[in-house]
C-alpha cells in the first residue's frame, strides 16, 4: 500500500528524514501515527542494518497501531513483530528484537529489557537506530519512558555513540501545570530535553490541517446549585455525630464535608490515628471516608448511588466488630440507614446535573444515527451512569444503546483487553451508540467519529481536555461540559481553555528560538537532569539501608495486631512482596480465588488474603512454580514498627529497608524441613 502524505505531514516529517532527533506536534485526528509509518519507511529503506521500536504508553495501543498503521504498509517487506504485556513473547525480547525490523511494545517491556541481564531477554539502546515515541508528553518525572530516555541523556551527555534517532509524537505537550508563558515554556524545553529533540508543526498549511481536522462547537450546559438536598443534609449530620464521638480538636481541624479537600483531611487523620495506635481516630477517619465518598457520588450521580456504596461498605464489615469504636459506628449506619434510603428514592430531590444531561443526550439523539461519548471520573461513575441510563424512560425512548469502557487492569471493576476491543467494535459496528468512559479513551484509543462529546464532573488537565474534544470529530460535532454554575469543573475547563492557548504560545516561543540558543539550553537541562538521578538514586540505596530487615515489624493497618518482621519478607519479579515465614499462615485466612488475564512466567494467582482478626484485605497468595504457595502482601494494609516510631508507606518503594530477592531454594528449605534443599 502507498503512503502518501497530507501537505502539513510532509512539512512535519522534514527534520525526521534528515535523520534530526524531532517530536511531532500534530492535533487528534490529525494523522501523527501515520507520519511515522512514513518515516520508519524511509528509515528503514535508507540505514543499513536498520532496526526500529515504536514506543507506546497503553496496552492497546500495540495491536491499534500494529493492525492499522504499521502492518498495511510496511508488513509486506519488513518483519513486523507486535509485543504487549499479555503475550508470552515478552520473556525473549532480545531473541524477538535480534529476529525483527520493526517492533511495537510498550514502554515497560523496553525497560524491563534494558534492565534484564539474561541474553535472550536482554536489548541496549543501542540495537536499535530508531525510537518511535507515541504520546511523548509523558517523557517527564518518574514515566517509563523517562526512564528509557533518561538512559539516552546520560548516554549522550558521556558522549557515548551509535544511539538511536528519536521521534516523539504528541497531540499536546502541555504546560506541566504553569500558568505563565516562561515556565510553560520551561515546560516546553525540558521535554524537548527529555527526548533530546527539536519540536516541530506545521507553519504553512494552518488552513489546511484546520479543514481535516475541525474544532467541535463548544458548549456550556450549565446548572444551578441544588436548592434543597435532605439526603445530603441527613449524611453531614451523621458525619457531625461521628466528629462528636472523636476528641474535639481532632473534628474542627478538618474543613468542608462533601469536599476533595476534606478527603485529603481524613485521609491524614487516618494515618495519624494508625501511628499512635489510636483505633477510634483511625477507625472514625476511615468511616469518615466513606461518608464523604458518598456525598462527592451524591453530587454526580444519583442519591441511591450514594447510598449503595455506603450500604455495601457496611454489610461488608458487620460480622467483624472488634471494639466499641466499631459498634458506634456500624449502629450509627444502621439506625439511619432505613430513613437514609427513603430520602435517596424521593426524586422531587435528585441531582440537577443528571437532569441537564438527560436532556443534553436527549437533543442529540433524536437524531438516530447520532455517537456519543459521556466522559466521567470514576469506574464507579460510569457504572451508576449505565445503570441511570438504561433505567431512564425517556433516554429509552430515544433508543441509547450504552456501554461501558474503562481502562485495563487487574482489579474486580476493571475491563479485560479483549472486553475493552469487543466494545469497541461493537461501537464501530452501531450495536452501540453511547460509551460511557473513564478517561482512557481520552488518549490514543481508536474510537469512530462522535457527533457528541460530553465531559460530566470531570477534571482533567488541558492536555486530556483537547484530546476528549479531539474525539468528537464528525461534521458539525458538539463538546458539551455539563457542570454546576460556578463549580470546579466549570472552573477547570476554563482554565484548560487558556492553558491549551498558553502551550501553543509556549512552543512557538521554543521554535523562534536560535539552533544555536536551543541546543546550548537543552544540553543545560540535560547535564542537570543527569546529575539530578544519580543524585537520586544515591538517596534512595540510602534510604533502602536507614534500618536492618530485623528492626522493622509489620502490623494490621485497622487493628494493628503485630504480624511479621521485615525478615519475613522477600521479592519477586522486583515488584511484588511475599511472606516466606511458614508462621505467617495463623494470622491470615483465604478468601476467594483471584483471576488475572495475564499469565506470568513464574507464577500464578491463588486467593485473597484478609487478617484473620478482623478482616482487613492484606492481598492474595501466590502460587510458585506450582509447588508453594506465599503470601503477597499489599504495603497498604499495614504499618511500620521501627525504632524511631511508626510510619505508613504508600509505596514499597517507600520502606525504609532492604527487602531480599526470592531466592527458591534457600528460602523454602523452612518449608520443607525433611529435604536438603541445599544440595
Ligand atoms: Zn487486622
Amino acid at each position: 500500500m502507498d503512503c502518501d502524505l497530507r501537505p502539513y505531514q510532509e512539512e512535519v516529517v522534514q527534520a525526521a528524514l534528515r535523520g534530526e532527533n524531532s517530536i511531532i506536534w500534530l492535533p487528534t485526528g490529525g494523522g501523527k501515527t501515520r507520519a511515522a509509518v512514513y518515516i520508519t519507511k524511509k528509515h528503514l529503506e535508507t540505514t543499513a542494518n536498520a532496526k526500529v521500536a515504536v514506543l507506546v504508553n497503553k496496552v492497546h495501543l500495540v495491536d491499534q497501531h500494529f493492525a492499522k498503521e504499521f502492518k498495511p504498509f510496511l508488513g509486506s517487506t519488513y518483519r513486523i513483530t507486535a509485543v504487549s504485556g499479555d503475550s508470552n513473547e515478552k520473556d525473549l525480547f532480545g531473541c524477538l528484537v535480534k529476529a525483527s525490523d520493526l517492533v511495537i511494545c510498550t514502554a515497560q517491556i523496553l525497560e524491563n529489557a534494558l534492565i534484564n541481564m539474561e541474553e535472550e531477554k536482554h536489548v541496549e539502546l543501542t540495537d536499535f537506530t530508531l525510537l518511535v515515541i507515541d504520546e511523548c508528553h509523558h517523557t517527564q518525572k518518574e514515566s517509563v519512558y523517562n526512564k528509557i530516555m533518561g538512559r539516552y541523556v546520560e548516554k549522550k551527555v558521556r558522549k557515548e555513540g551509535n544511539l538511536p534517532q528519536i521521534l516523539g509524537l504528541t497531540a499536546s505537550p502541555g504546560t506541566g501545570g504553569n500558568k505563565q508563558l516562561d515556565k510553560a515554556v520551561e515546560h516546553v524545553l525540558q521535554i524537548c530535553a527529555n527526548l533530546d529533540s527539536v519540536i516541530v508543526s506545521t507553519k504553512n498549511f494552518i488552513p489546511v490541517l484546520q479543514k481535516v481536522v475541525p474544532r467541535p462547537k463548544k458548549q456550556y450546559d450549565i446548572v444551578e446549585k441544588r436548592a434543597l438536598d435532605p439526603f445530603g443534609d441527613h449524611l453531614k449530620a451523621m458525619m457531625w455525630m461521628i466528629h462528636e464521638f472523636m476528641p474535639s480538636t481532632v473534628s474542627r481541624s478538618l474543613r468542608e464535608m462533601g469536599t476533595q479537600e476534606y478527603e485529603a483531611d481524613v485521609v491524614e487523620l487516618e494515618k495519624e490515628g494508625v501511628k499512635n495506635e489510636n483505633r477510634l481516630i483511625a477507625q472514625c477517619a476511615l468511616h469518615l471516608r466513606q461518608y464523604n465518598d458518598a456525598l462527592l457520588i451524591n453530587d454526580t450521580v444519583r442519591m441511591v448511588d450514594a447510598f449503595r456504596g455506603l450500604d455495601e461498605f457496611y454489610n461488608s464489615r458487620k460480622t467483624r466488630l472488634l471494639d466499641g469504636t466499631d459498634i458506634f459506628l456500624q449502629g450509627l449506619f444502621d439506625e439511619n440507614s432505613v430513613e437514609l434510603k427513603q430520602l435517596a428514592s424521593n426524586a422531587l430531590y435528585e441531582n440537577p446535573k443528571l437532569t441537564q444531561l438527560q436532556c443534553t443526550l436527549q437533543q442529540e439523539f433524536n437524531n438516530e444515527n447520532s455517537r456519543a461519548i459521556l466522559f466521567s471520573k470514576t469506574r464507579r461513575g460510569t457504572h451508576c451512569l449505565l445503570d441511570w441510563v438504561n433505567s431512564n424512560p425517556e433516554l429509552q425512548r430515544v433508543n441509547i444503546r450504552a456501554g461501558i469502557l474503562t481502562g485495563a487492569g487487574t482489579g474486580a471493576n476493571h475491563m479485560t483487553q479483549n472486553e475493552q476491543k469487543e466494545t469497541i467494535t461493537r461501537f464501530r459496528t452501531g450495536i452501540l451508540n453511547l460509551l460511557i468512559s473513564t478517561s482512557v479513551a481520552e488518549e490514543g484509543l481508536d474510537i469512530p467519529e462522535c457527533n457528541l462529546v460530553v465531559r460530566y464532573g470531570l477534571l482533567t488537565n488541558e492536555i486530556a481536555q483537547q484530546q476528549a474534544s479531539g474525539r468528537a470529530r464528525a461534521v458539525n460535532s458538539v463538546y458539551s461540559v455539563v457542570a454546576e454554575e460556578g463549580g470546579r469543573e466549570m472552573r477547570r475547563e476554563l482554565t484548560n481553555e487558556y492553558l491549551e492557548d498558553l502551550t501553543a504560545r509556549a512552543i512557538d516561543q521554543v521554535q523562534q528560538m536560535s539552533p544555536r540558543e536551543f541546543r546550548l539550553e537543552i544540553s543545560k537541562l540535560q547535564q542537570i537532569a543527569v546529575m539530578t538521578r544519580i543524585e537520586a538514586e544515591r538517596k534512595k540505596n540510602e534510604r533502602k539501608q536507614h534500618y536492618s530487615p530485623g528492626q522493622v515489624q509489620f502490623q494490621c493497618r485497622d487493628c494493628f495486631l503485630p504480624v511479621c518482621s521485615g525478615e519475613d519478607l522477600r521479592t519477586i519479579e522486583n515488584t511484588h512482596h511475599v511472606n516466606i515465614n511458614p508462621e505467617f499462615e495463623r494470622h491470615y485466612r483465604a478468601g476467594v480465588q483471584v483471576v488475572l488475564e495475564k499469565s506470568f512466567e513464574d507464577w500464578e494467582p491463588g486467593r485473597l488474603i484478609s487478617c484473620r482478626n478482623c478482616g482487613k484485605e492484606w492481598g492474595m497468595e501466590i502460587k510458585f512454580r506450582r509447588v508453594v504457595i506465599l503470601p503477597c502482601l499489599k504495603i497498604k494494609s499495614f504499618s511500620l514498627k521501627t525504632p524511631e516510631g511508626k510510619s505508613t508507606p504508600k509505596k514499597w518503594k517507600n520502606v525504609e529497608f532492604q527487602v531480599k530477592e526470592f531466592d527458591f531454594l534457600a528460602d523454602m528449605s523452612t518449608h520443607f524441613p525433611d529435604l536438603d534443599l541445599d544440595e
